[in-house]
């Protein structure tokens, strides 16, 4: 099919998503899953496709499969059915990977995004369960397969549960696709069934992109785009990619089907190689493994025992702890929803206590390199340094130093502030000192203040706050210059 020439082109993408499970245990064997072991260690019989070894679903797997489903609104098929997926890969000892083709597991879904443009439903074709291949290493200078020395084959991950999610190709957008990549993986969080790290691979990404003339239904001659590991880089490649096409086209130039490689330093995708169809595959029905059948009674037994999902965590949010939609959003996809919900619990007000998450706890994230989630705080301390705030204890500026040293494990914020000295002065006699000291110091800004000049009382309050080294109360600061200056 060979598209005409058009001034106006849309993009139609669909995502492949793969999540590594946290199960215990392989796909079909007992070897444990676990990172950072010696090369090797993690292998067994069956996971290393010796003849004669027989595979063994693992339960859990299939209850992440169905959960996933679940949350995703897909339909549990009754009886599923394993499928080998047949070529070569040196990662691969079997030659074949056990994988769903026909009968996956979950069937039909959607998807719910929200971006800049409003809401948009992405459907999900399919979830379905295999195997993740082993890991090749290739030494030498460029660590990719081109120019290795050689390479080396760790079989630890051959065996990995994964679940795949297909979507359909409804995304239009970079936007969109990052906005339902992040969905997706805060739904796999909140469902607890994978750690998700883009950055890891316990998440990755495919992108299938393809442009056609505005208004209408073919599909052009897509492109898989590969390598994104972070949702920054899939909206990078994604706009990389609609744009390539883009000059393909409106030169008359056609679009090859083929898998392409995203090279996040670079910028860029470059040819991988020309695409396998699913023919070349020789899906048949694994003889080893029976079918999957789980009980109606099961299905529903995990149905109501999901947990919320962000979707309604960001509702009830909204609606019920009075948190605005965008840093509802943030709480949710951070993970601090929780600390935020038991901080207005034990007194704070929604609104401060949002902020000081999506501001000064993220920022500390940032410093520390670490998913602002890692924060040791609990909501009932973060209501304490509120209450500091709003007691007059504390003023903001002080509270953020007390935020560091509750961060830093020195205790609970009173406990902070009583050790570092920080509380805030609020006794006139105390400030008094200092603010005659600023008067005398700066003659000029006293009388600009005197000749009706309000904003230069700004110089006078900065040199108390100094003077007393932040603690003193900037309203009680204000009061006494003016006091000072303007009753003579
Ligand atoms: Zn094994």
């Amino acid at each position: 099919m060979v598209l005409e020439q058009a001034t106006h082109y849309e993009a139609v993408i669909g995502l492949e998503v793969h999540v590594e499970l946290n199960t215990n245990t392989k796909m079909f064997c007992s070897c444990a899953i676990d990172f950072g072991g010696e090369p090797n260690t993690r292998t067994c019989p069956v996971c290393l496709g010796q003849p004669g070894s027989l595979p063994v679903v693992n339960g859990k797997a299939v209850e992440a499969a169905i959960r996933l489903g679940l949350a995703l609104g897909c339909d549990i098929t009754p009886v599923s059915q394993f499928h080998r997926k047949n070529y070569f890969y040196p990662d691969m000892p079997k030659n074949y990977q056990i994988s769903q083709y026909d009968v996956p597991i979950c069937l039909g879904g959607a998807l719910t995004v929200t971006t800049g443009e409003g809401d948009h439903r992405v459907g999900i074709t399919r979830v379905h369960m295999e195997e993740d291949t082993g890991k090749s290493l290739h030494v030498g200078t460029s660590g990719r397969i081109h120019g290795a020395e050689y390479s080396l084959v760790d079989y630890n991950r051959a065996g990995i549960p994964l679940l795949e999610i297909v979507s359909e190709p409804d995304i239009r957008t970079a936007a969109q696709a990052q906005a339902y990549l992040a969905e997706l993986r805060a739904i796999v969080l909140a469902l607890g069934i994978s750690d998700a790290r883009l950055e890891e691979g316990s998440m990755r990404c495919d992108a299938n992109v393809s442009l056609r003339p505005v208004g209408h239904t073919v599909f052009g001659t897509r492109a898989e785009v590969k390598n994104m590991n972070s949702i920054r880089s899939l909206g990078r490649a994604i706009e990389y990619e609609i744009a390539r096409q883009t000059d393909l086209l409106t030169h008359g130039h056609r679009v090859v089907q083929e898998t392409r490689h995203w090279d996040e330093d670079a910028g860029r995708t470059s040819t991988l190689r020309t695409k396998e169809t699913t023919e070349d595959y020789r899906y048949f029905p694994d003889p080893d493994l029976v079918p999957v059948a789980p009980d109606a009674g099961w299905i529903e037994k995990l149905r109501a025992a999901l947990p919320e999902l962000p979707a309604a965590k960001r509702r009830r949010l909204v609606d019920d702890v009075g948190v605005g939609r965008e840093q509802a959003a943030t709480l949710v996809a951070i993970g601090l929803d929780g600390v935020l919900e038991d901080a207005v619990g034990a007194g704070a007000a929604a609104g401060e206590a949002a902020n000081w998450l999506t501001n000064e706890v993220v920022a500390w994230g940032n410093e520390q390199d670490l998913e602002p989630s890692a924060a040791p705080l609990t909501g009932a301390r973060l209501a304490e340094l509120l209450a500091l705030v709003s007691d007059g204890t504390l003023s903001k500026k002080l509270a953020r130093q007390v935020l560091t040293g509750v961060l830093a494990g020195e205790g609970s914020p009173r406990e902070v502030t009583k050790a570092r000295g920080l509380e805030q002065i609020s006794d006139s006699d105390a400030i008094a000192a200092a603010v005659d000291a600023a008067i005398v110091a700066d003659p000029a800004a006293a009388q600009k203040v005197r000749d009706g000049n309000d904003k230069a009382i700004g110089a006078l309050v900065g040199a108390v706050m100094r003077e007393t080294r932040g603690q003193a109360n900037p309203g009680l600061v204000n009061q006494l210059l003016r006091e000072r200056l303007l009753s003579s």
